[in-house]
């Protein structure tokens, strides 16, 4: 059951102040300090000498991570995906001037042509919601090492003009994805990743052309925390894995997020069911080799009562494995494929009740999540 509602699901849960989010604490960005600024920098030490207690953690995992070694003659092809994705997240291709001549275009209008074009290109799952200043980074945190074509570290992000926000999804491969944590797992993400950067430079240079400010955030340049801007955009609903769970793809999606001044018409939020699913569920956090998901119910974390996913955890056995792992993403009940019987299944899965712990133990039972699932790719060596 899918019912439209008024506020997000997360609304009830938050208890406190928002604060805007420094994009330079994320794991990816301190760990770009290592790759990229190296400890003769400032820009290493201005930071570690503020966040002392990270230091030694990252070190270690530097000295370890090498994400996609296992891929042996398939290796190239993550490698491949990846550059692909690094050349479309430069400014120039994310960012750009609007047209002179504004088009006028009526905003129900707009949407609808909006999602029908992002569909056309590649999007599986598409939605439009105000933009909320709170999910906006606030300094740019991840910039290749600052890299020509790129923004530099620690610029402070303004979204102001950007009132709304266009969320795309694209659905992972199902087959990969059952490998987690193994490598072919690892290619699954990086097709989700590039797709997604892919389709959401092509809207928001569509949308300039119309003569409107537009940006896309995708995996290789983010201003903004695109989970929470899908929720608004009725995708779905925030996990207990703190992926984005939706009824279509479960947790095996991938976002991008293009924000704009355009006036458009909104979806509204959507209570498709996660919230008591995931209080008795728990198999992500059971399977998650790290134990980075916790077990048991929600805590605060920056004004919201949430399933708090522990990154460093997640990232430590990222380092260990060489892949980044995905197995709450395969063990989740809502992952899987949509045959008929998971169809019906889901209907029932999204009303609240003690049936919803039943369904996630009789999910277990039949998939074997605790089995390694090594199908056949043909076009795989490893
Ligand atoms: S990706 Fe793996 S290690 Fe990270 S949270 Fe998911 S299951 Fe845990
Ligand atoms: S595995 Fe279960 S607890 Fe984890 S996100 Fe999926 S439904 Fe929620």
């Amino acid at each position: 059951m899918r019912k439209k509602i008024a506020l997000p699901t997360y609304a009830n849960d938050i208890v406190g102040e928002i604060k805007r989010f420094d994009e330079r604490d994320t794991t990816f960005a301190v760990h770009d300090l290592y790759r990229y600024y190296g400890e003769q920098s400032a820009l290493f030490n201005e930071y570690f000498s503020s966040h002392s207690d990270l230091r030694k953690f990252y070190e270690l995992q530097d000295a370890k991570l090498n994400l996609g070694a296992t891929g042996k003659n398939d290796a190239p092809m993550f490698a491949a995906q990846f550059w692909a994705l690094r050349m479309v997240s430069m400014e120039r291709f994310v960012e750009g001037d609007p047209a002179l001549r504004k088009t006028k275009m009526d905003p129900t209008r707009a949407s609808e042509k909006i999602k029908r074009i992002g569909k056309f290109l590649g999007a599986d799952l598409i939605g439009i919601a105000a933009l909320k200043q709170e999910w906006v980074y606030s300094h740019v945190g991840s910039t290749n090492g600052d890299q020509p074509g790129f923004n530099v570290r620690g610029t402070a992000i303004d979204l102001s003009t950007h009132t709304s926000a266009i969320t795309i999804g694209i659905h992972m491969d199902y087959d990969l994805m059952q490998y987690s944590p193994h490598f072919p797992e690892l290619l699954a993400t990086a097709r989700g990743y590039t797709s997604t950067a892919w389709v959401s430079i092509q809207l928001a240079a569509m949308l300039r052309q119309w003569g409107y400010s537009a940006r896309a955030h995708h995996f290789g340049n983010y201003q903004v925390l695109p989970v929470p801007i899908a929720v608004d955009c009725g995708l779905g609903e925030l996990s207990r894995a703190g992926y984005l769970l939706t009824k279509e793809f479960g947790l095996g999606l991938r976002l991008a997020v293009i924000t704009t001044d355009m006036p458009i018409a909104y979806d509204v939020p959507v209570d498709i069911g996660v919230q008591s699913f995931c209080e008795q569920c728990e198999l992500c956090a059971r399977y998650c080799p790290s134990k980075a998901i916790p077990h048991g119910p929600k805590q605060e974390f920056n004004g919201v009562m949430k399933w708090k996913l522990d990154e460093k955890k997640c990232y430590s056995y990222w380092a260990v494995n060489q892949t980044d792992c995905g197995m709450c993403m395969s063990v989740c009940p809502w992952t899987k494929p949509p045959t008929l019987f998971h169809k019906t299944m889901s209907k029932f899965a999204s009303i609240k009740g003690p049936h919803q712990r039943w369904m996630a133990w009789a999910d277990d039972l039949v998939y074997h999540n605790a089995k390694p699932k090594m199908k056949a790719a043909d076009f795989m060596d490893c």
